[in-house]
């Protein structure tokens, strides 16, 4: 079996419970607040980190999970909202690239358009200068990851697969344009409250790293929140998982 470990994060019990029987020989460790439960699900060794819901706790777990567990790559699996019209339910958005939705400067008027606003990138470890510094807007998956999840993207019936951007915050939008405007202004596909922050968390640790969504739901279509999504997300990861690493392993 191949020691490399492959961190899968999800944020709701929905997100990960068809991880988390898929293992086999679990494993539980609890680090902090967070669980992690470590098996292998055929012949990749998997970490899965229960990490709760929101960028704080997905920043935390992320951080601990790559202290306990050193996987050689993470990622940050779940359902999410439509932010690109032409997207619908049980679409997946591999995220090519994703930003932090609510690190934004306005423009400086006396009454506020919520328009008026310029991304701004987060503070982050630079080892390069051993100090922490603002990082650009978007922060890029990885292309290994992104290579095998297309793979695995060609076999998925239920949907579309799209190289898209993951549009992170603390916050559910329900007004279609502020949707709309996310998408033509910062080229987002999709919403979700843990992406880019364990992104982050993975570019300042060097790790390999990519957020995979499933649309839940989408105001562009009147889609209200589909927990089986949460289901068919995992399965989809659970290839990708396993087609990354026999792309590691070289064959
Ligand atoms: N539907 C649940 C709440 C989910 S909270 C309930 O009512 O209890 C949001 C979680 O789902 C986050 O982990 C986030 O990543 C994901 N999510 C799904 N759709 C979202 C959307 N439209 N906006 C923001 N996050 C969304």
């Amino acid at each position: 079996m191949d020691t490399q470990r492959i961190m899968i994060e999800g944020a709701m019990n929905m997100e990960t419970s068809l991880l988390l029987k898929a293992l086999a020989d679990p494993q539980e460790h609890i680090v902090g607040q967070w669980r992690f439960v470590e098996g292998c699900y055929h012949s990749v060794h998997l970490v899965v980190a229960v990490t709760s819901i929101g960028m704080t706790n997905a920043a935390a777990a992320t951080a601990l999970g790559i202290e306990k567990f050193r996987p050689a790559a993470v990622i940050s699996q779940g359902t999410a909202g439509g932010h690109d019209p032409a997207l619908q339910a049980y679409d997946i958005v591999l995220g090519k690239r994703s930003f932090d939705a609510s690190a934004y400067r306005t423009a400086q008027e006396e009454k506020a358009d919520w328009r008026h606003l310029e991304l701004m990138g987060a503070y982050a470890y630079d080892a390069a200068a051993q100090a922490f510094v603002p990082q650009a807007v978007y922060y890029p998956g990885d292309e290994k990851l992104l290579a095998a999840a297309r793979t695995v993207g060609q076999e998925y019936t239920r949907g579309r697969v799209v190289d898209g951007c993951i549009a992170s915050c603390n916050t559910w939008n329900r007004q279609k344009e502020r949707l709309q405007y996310l998408h033509d202004q910062f080229g987002s596909s999709c919403e979700d409250m843990e992406v880019n922050s364990a992104a982050q968390i993975c570019q300042q640790y060097g790790i390999p790293f990519l957020g995979i969504r499933i649309l839940s739901n989408t105001e562009f279509r009147a889609e209200e929140f589909q927990p089986e999504s949460a289901g068919v997300c995992q399965q989809f990861v659970l290839a990708v998982a396993e087609q990354y690493n026999r792309e590691l392993a070289g064959n």
